[in-house]
């Protein structure tokens, strides 16, 4: 009988396992069950960096294609009260999140992938029987973990700021702006992902987001306001909504990966953190893994299982690890005088401790020589 495999959750990671599930085994039967109907999602672009694309691409090169086809961009801005460092930092390929879904839906679906939608699952043990492999691919706020949580134990940190994730028209190269204000430091990461969109996500502490009494407002009241804090910024475009309340982030881990037959992937599993614009790689990643184990161990279940967990935890764990750097590094800024841009914009690119002062200053020689001068 040919193998039959539930995934939880058409997100990034659960569409593209499937995909790769289906092509590794023509013969499967691949289900995948989403809560949203198609085309409804939360948030607006996210950004995939030319290393992601690199990591990704022997995988599916088709699918890596899709998403690198819109718009790039090279150069990040980095901007404080008003004053903007332009920084080189590499080539990002944004996408709008309801298109990328769509573009591995669309290529899922061509494989063979069945995706159900408007169903919301939640495996029980009985379910378990009844498919060779179950996977959890239902995000961050995951029901199977719940569900599931004394065998899979999860670790969860909520972070301390408070963010919202708007669109806006107008076009912004990718940003982060710093505000000072009377309540409180403001911060928002900007970016263009089309030709007719850009993210502005708002970010603010405890202390500002209690003076500014945003735990009372309806979200549209607090998207009125975001608006007015960054008027300067927006130049008067409108902020827009799309699912977007307050919410903090959360930092997740699970000790065990696997219960029986089922595995979780992505969000569902283990997070890393908005600012690092990479937990659409790190979920895509996980399917690639499981896929190999799986495939690896002639899927066989139980080994190839076991196996995903020995390979890629190591890999996430350090990826997680330079996550946490950045959540420590923003989570720290509403508690500090942030007066110098350029500064600031040395500070920012390297705070995951992934890039050196020796290689910014490489690639963003005027910037650092400015500086070096201004501190003689
Ligand atoms: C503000 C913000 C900005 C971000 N920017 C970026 C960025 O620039 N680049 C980047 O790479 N990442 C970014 N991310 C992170 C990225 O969105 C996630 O890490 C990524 O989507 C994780 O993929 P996933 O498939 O694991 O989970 P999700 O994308 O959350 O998908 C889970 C899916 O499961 C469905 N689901 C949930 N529960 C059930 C259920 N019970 N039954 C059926 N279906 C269910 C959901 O509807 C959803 O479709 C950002 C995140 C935030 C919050």
């Amino acid at each position: 009988m040919s193998m039959r495999i539930l995934v939880v959750g058409g997100g990034p990671a659960g569409l593209f396992f499937s995909l790769l599930a289906q092509r590794a085994v023509p013969s499967a039967t691949v289900h995948v069950r989403e809560q949203n109907p198609p085309g409804v999602t939360y948030g607006w672009g996210v950004a995939f960096s030319e290393s992601a694309a690199a990591a990704l691409r022997p995988a599916a090169p088709d699918v890596v294609d899709a998403l690198t086809a819109g718009m790039s961009h090279e150069q990040m801005v980095l901007g404080l009260d008003g004053t903007g460092v332009p920084v080189n930092v590499g080539r990002s390929h944004l996408n709008a999140r309801w298109s990328l879904l769509a573009s591995l839906e669309r290529i899922a679906r061509e494989a063979g992938v069945d995706v159900e939608h408007a169903t919301a699952a939640e495996p029980t043990e009985e379910e378990l029987d009844e498919w060779d492999l179950v996977v959890g691919a239902d995000g961050v706020n995951s029901r199977t973990r719940k569900r599931f949580a004394e065998h899979l134990a999860p670790h969860e940190e909520p972070g301390t700021n408070w963010l919202a994730w708007y669109g806006t028209p107008k076009p912004f190269p990718p940003s982060i702006i710093l505000r000072n204000s009377d309540h409180g430091l403001l911060m928002s990461h900007a970016s263009q992902f089309s030709d007719a969109m850009s993210n502005f996500t708002v970010e603010v502490g405890q202390e500002t987001f209690d003076r500014l009494g945003f735990a009372g407002m309806t979200e549209d009241e607090s998207r009125a306001l975001c608006e007015e804090l960054f008027a300067e910024d927006l130049d008067g475009a409108p902020l827009r909504s799309n699912h977007s309340p307050w919410f903090r982030t959360t930092f997740l881990r699970c000790a065990h990966w696997t219960h029986r037959n089922l595995v979780l992937i992505g969000d569902a599993l283990h997070t890393v953190h908005p600012s690092i614009g990479s937990g659409t790689r790190f979920a895509m990643r996980d399917a690639v893994y499981l896929t190999e184990a799986l495939a690896g161990s002639g899927w066989d279940v139980e080994v190839g299982l076991k196996e995903f967990e020995r390979t890629r935890k190591p890999v996430a764990d350090a990826f997680q690890a330079a996550a946490k750097r950045s959540i420590d590094w923003y989570e720290g800024l509403p508690g500090r005088t942030i007066t110098h841009p350029t500064k600031f914009a040395i500070e920012y690119l390297m705070r995951t401790g992934r890039v050196s002062y020796r290689e910014f200053r490489r690639h963003n020689r005027d910037v650092v020589l400015g500086y070096e001068r201004d501190l003689r």
